[in-house]
């Protein structure tokens, strides 16, 4: 099993999350069962704040991303460790308003803000939104200018930087339908434009270069380049930049051949590499903002599934079903995402058989893990898939009109559900005849 701060096995040889045994979570709150443990996601949250203290003076501030999980529990969580959040939907930043967190703290993003969100933004009062592109940016600018408030803003910039080869490479990334080009110099024109519309104020710069990334130059590299254009920008237009975003995308362990940085790592280099270029081009230091999702939530989440059937094909594979599948988590059937799974009732049994795990959906696709070592299962027994945290119910769905599973957090050794399970009802809900 990955090393995890929330995950033990009891004398029973059960698995347990926050000190609870997840057979009995299984029994009591039935499966699929998301589990979380509150007492992870915040010792995860603190892990990046501290590292700002430590080595950027805390001159920053560290962004929840929530489309890596978004509910109001989780958002009251957040605010209680004195962190903002990134949004990136109406839906998201509804969440937030009803769960009180600071709107201050909130950044807006998206590649295609509606005027409705745009709207609801504005009238919830949110920190700051992150313009995308020249249309948005006039759509921004008249329903400031139609409401009478002013906004701040950060541009999103494609800095070039590709993070996602094997040796990260830059000028890769012009491609992408997020953000405005640095090198083609439409990052400079719109923030041009920008500077001479009255109802938005150019506050900040944003990059985020990728997700699941395991090495530091990119990010350094990231945070050059970005120094470097609010240099130009003084420069050429006299405009001071405050805030540096720089996005997320830090790798989580889902299986031993992971091997993440550390965040103390990564925020002493980027401190350098900002504080150097910041020197050379006579810059103010910028608040740094951060925006990690993944490592806040990914490695306290776990999902529980009763087995229901396993087959043997001879000469061909084992197949275990359970009862969930891509509906509350894609993640294998959008990118063959690896996880580590165990049974979690027979912790010290050998793992001497290997399975394709499949869910019930009607998709041959809808698989969980293929090549997945296990002890010999059984109809009946629990299987665990660890470092479900993040994107997992975030982007799940009702295919085949499968009602989403219910989400359990602990904490100090106790569970309470705080996204109950959908019903029959909740599927037919909004159909009309
Ligand atoms: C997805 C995303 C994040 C979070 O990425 P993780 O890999 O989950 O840390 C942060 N910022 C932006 C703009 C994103 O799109």
């Amino acid at each position: 099993m990955i090393t995890s701060n929330c995950l033990s096995v009891n004398e029973g040889n059960h698995l347990t999350i926050g000190g609870i045994d997840t057979t009995k979570l299984a029994q009591e709150y039935g499966t699929p069962l998301y589990v979380m443990d509150e007492d992870c996601v915040r010792h995860n949250c603190r892990l990046y704040t501290e590292s700002m203290n430590r080595f950027y003076g805390g001159n920053g501030l560290i962004l929840y991303a929530s489309k890596a999980l978004c509910n109001t529990a989780l958002c009251k969580i957040i605010a209680s460790e004195n962190m903002g959040l990134d949004v990136v939907s109406g839906g998201e930043l509804y969440t937030a308003y009803k769960a009180g967190f600071p709107m201050e703290k909130i950044y807006f993003h998206g590649n295609n803000k509606t005027k409705e969100e745009l709207d609801l933004a504005l009238s919830l009062g949110v920190g700051r939104i992150i313009v995308d592109n020249r249309d948005e940016l006039r759509r921004l600018n008249a329903l400031c200018a139609e409401k009478g408030k002013k906004a701040s803003i950060l541009f999103r910039i494609t800095p070039g930087i590709d993070a996602h080869t094997h040796d990260f490479i830059m000028t890769g990334q012009i491609d992408c339908k997020f953000g405005v080009v640095l090198e083609t110099g439409d990052a400079m024109d719109i923030i041009r434009l920008a500077s001479t519309m009255e109802n938005l104020e150019v506050v900040g710069v944003h990059c985020h270069i990728g997700s699941q990334i395991f090495d530091l130059d990119p990010f350094c590299e990231a945070a050059k380049v970005m120094m470097n254009f609010i240099g130009d920008i003084k420069d050429e237009l006299g405009l001071t930049i405050s805030e540096l975003n720089l996005g997320g995308g830090f790798g989580i362990c889902y299986t031993e051949k992971d091997d993440p940085i550390s965040y103390d790592k990564y925020m002493e280099a980027v401190s350098k590499v900002v504080k150097a270029t910041a020197e050379e081009r006579n810059i103010a230091l910028p608040k740094i903002l951060m925006e990690p999702g993944r490592s806040i939530v990914g490695s306290a989440g776990i999902t529980l599934y009763t087995v229901g059937s396993v087959k043997s094909i001879p000469g061909v594979r084992n197949y275990l079903a359970v009862d969930g599948g891509l509906g509350d988590n894609p993640r294998y059937i959008l990118y063959q995402a690896e996880y580590d799974f165990e049974l979690a009732g027979r912790m010290n049994d050998e793992k001497n058989e290997v399975y394709t795990v499949a869910g019930k959906c009607c998709e041959s696709g809808d698989l969980l893990g293929e090549n997945i070592a296990l002890p010999e299962a059984k109809p009946g027994d629990i299987l665990a898939v660890l470092t479900t945290g993040a994107y997992n119910y975030s982007m799940a769905s009702n295919y085949n009109r499968i009602p989403r599973p219910a989400m359990v957090m602990t904490s100090g050794g106790k569970a309470r559900v705080i996204i109950k399970r959908e019903t029959y009802d909740d599927i037919i809900k909004n159909d009309c005849e």
